[in-house]
């Protein structure tokens, strides 16, 4: 089973993570309301589909220059005017198949300053019977492509369910990100808070993508996928 990344940031937060504020809207007057309680100056419009890609596909009926589905914008009356766009519309992307998915739910979140973007999931390793925490430098990307074209940008730090994470985790994932210092530190909680989530949720896979640190030196979940 798949849930909808703002029900898998609402999930994350009740474990401490880090996730920017934001609200879900079924309608345009949700969005405006989410917008007005947000205040800015940075919203993003984000369409809630069981599929990935979101942000680099194409709404049906909109000509090729029409932004994705992932919008960020700058008032509460660009979420206004993106909303309207975006809901009751098919998007497409690489991950929905050609018929694309309709969009009937949009997530209203805080823009985050972006410094970098990074890549971090937890899955579990059937062969092994641990969690397996996959680590990339190369957030935004799919991790296919990235495990195809630049495989050792890829890093995976195996966690035994029966003794569970241990400082040197943390330590291995924050140099396979390349974080030092505090951002290091923010990145080895985070390890504990998601493995924690992964486990008493029964989780099969929990994405994130992008995993961002911010200008101002914060560690943020931006994308979350979780299955069940
Ligand atoms: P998808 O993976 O489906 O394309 P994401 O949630 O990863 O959707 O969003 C795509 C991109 O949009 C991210 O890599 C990031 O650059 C940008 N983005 C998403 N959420 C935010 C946010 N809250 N603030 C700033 N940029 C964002
Ligand atoms: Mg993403």
């Amino acid at each position: 089973m798949n849930i909808h990344e703002h029900q898998a940031k609402a999930v994350l937060k009740e474990f401490g993570v880090a996730v920017p504020r934001g609200f879900p809207a079924f309608t345009v007057e949700e969005a405006v309301k989410a917008a007005s309680e947000l205040g800015g100056p940075v919203f993003v419009v984000k369409s809630q589909i069981h599929a990935g890609g979101r942000g680099k596909g194409r709404f049906e009926g909109l000509g090729p220059e029409a932004k994705g589905g992932v919008r960020v914008v700058k008032s509460a009356e660009e979420v206004k005017t993106n909303a309207a766009e975006m809901l009751g519309r098919v998007l497409v992307t690489h991950q929905t198949g050609p018929k694309g998915k309709q969009v009937n739910r949009l997530y209203i979140e805080e823009g985050a300053a972006i410094a970098r973007e990074l890549y971090l999931s937890l899955l579990v390793d059937r062969a092994t019977s641990r969690v397996a925490v996959v680590a990339s430098t190369e957030g935004g990307m799919d991790i296919e492509d990235v495990a195809h074209s630049t495989p050792e940008k890829i890093h995976t730090i195996q966690i035994d369910p029966a003794t569970g994470v241990f400082p040197h985790h943390g330590r291995t994932l924050a140099r396979a990100l390349g974080l030092e210092g505090d951002t290091a530190k923010q990145a080895a909680r985070l390890l504990g808070q998601l493995y924690t989530a992964f486990t008493a949720k029964d989780m099969e896979m929990l994405e994130v993508n992008p995993l961002v640190i911010t200008g101002d030196g914060r560690v943020v979940v931006l994308d979350a996928k979780v299955s069940f």
